[in-house]
């Protein structure tokens, strides 16, 4: 498995570019497989999206190396992702920051990465059960702001529960999908598209 984590880091992410040491680093350790209910084992580390249950998926590994390494992590930051999913992007992120707080609107699916991070031992992320357009305001300010599924434009909601100097990075629209990246900084939000890309819709609660 190790080997095929290594494989995965040198084939499909480091070929495409993704140089961040750390970034690598957390990759190659992070179990993608055990994160993939019912999979074989060998196509947890293939180069594409797979499906995680109730009509969601797991991002494609580069992509997934590609939107950590945009968030510039160096150990001290509080993070928010939106779409916790497998609980797999999640655990990256708590390698390279401090406290990481996630969101995800199905249930079923909190629920198991919850569970999923713990017995892992991924203890520095928290998971809540909810609407990520609202973000968790209790919680905030955050020093990134990470989407892993795409509103048609980013909620402005999220950008106010960003820190000054913080960096939001995001899929934002619905066919046409460009991957963003935020940076707020004395009031003023600068905003680039980074490449385009391809993520479940993000959805609106009630
Ligand atoms: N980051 C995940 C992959 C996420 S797929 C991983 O590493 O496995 C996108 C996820 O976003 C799905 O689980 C979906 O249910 C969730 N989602 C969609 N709309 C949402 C919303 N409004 N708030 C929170 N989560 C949402």
């Amino acid at each position: 498995m190790e080997k095929l984590r290594e494989i995965m880091v040198k084939d499909q992410i480091e070929a495409r570019g993704v140089s961040d040491e750390r970034v690598l680093r957390a990759m190659r350790s992070v179990e993608r497989h055990k994160f993939i209910p019912g999979i074989h084992i060998s196509s947890a580390y293939e180069d594409h999206p797979l499906p995680i249950g109730h009509g969601q998926t797991i991002s494609q590994p580069y992509i997934v190396a590609l939107m950590t390494e945009l968030c510039e992590l160096d150990g001290d930051e509080k993070v928010l992702e939106i779409g916790t999913g497998s609980g797999y992007q999640a655990a990256i992120l708590s390698l390279l920051a401090k406290e990481v707080y996630s969101i995800e609107i199905v249930e079923p699916l909190a629920k198991s990465a919850r569970t999923r991070l713990a017995e892992l031992g991924y203890d520095r992320v928290q998971v809540k059960i909810g609407d990520g357009y609202r973000g968790w305001p209790e919680k905030a300010p955050f020093d990134v702001i990470i989407l892993t599924a795409s509103p048609p434009r980013i909620p402005q909601q999220l950008i106010d529960q960003l820190a000054d100097g913080g960096i939001l990075v995001a899929p934002e629209g619905d066919y046409t999908q460009e991957l963003v990246k935020i940076v707020k900084r004395g009031g003023t939000v600068s905003k680039k598209t980074v490449t385009y890309v391809r993520f479940v819709p993000m959805i609106h609660g009630d």
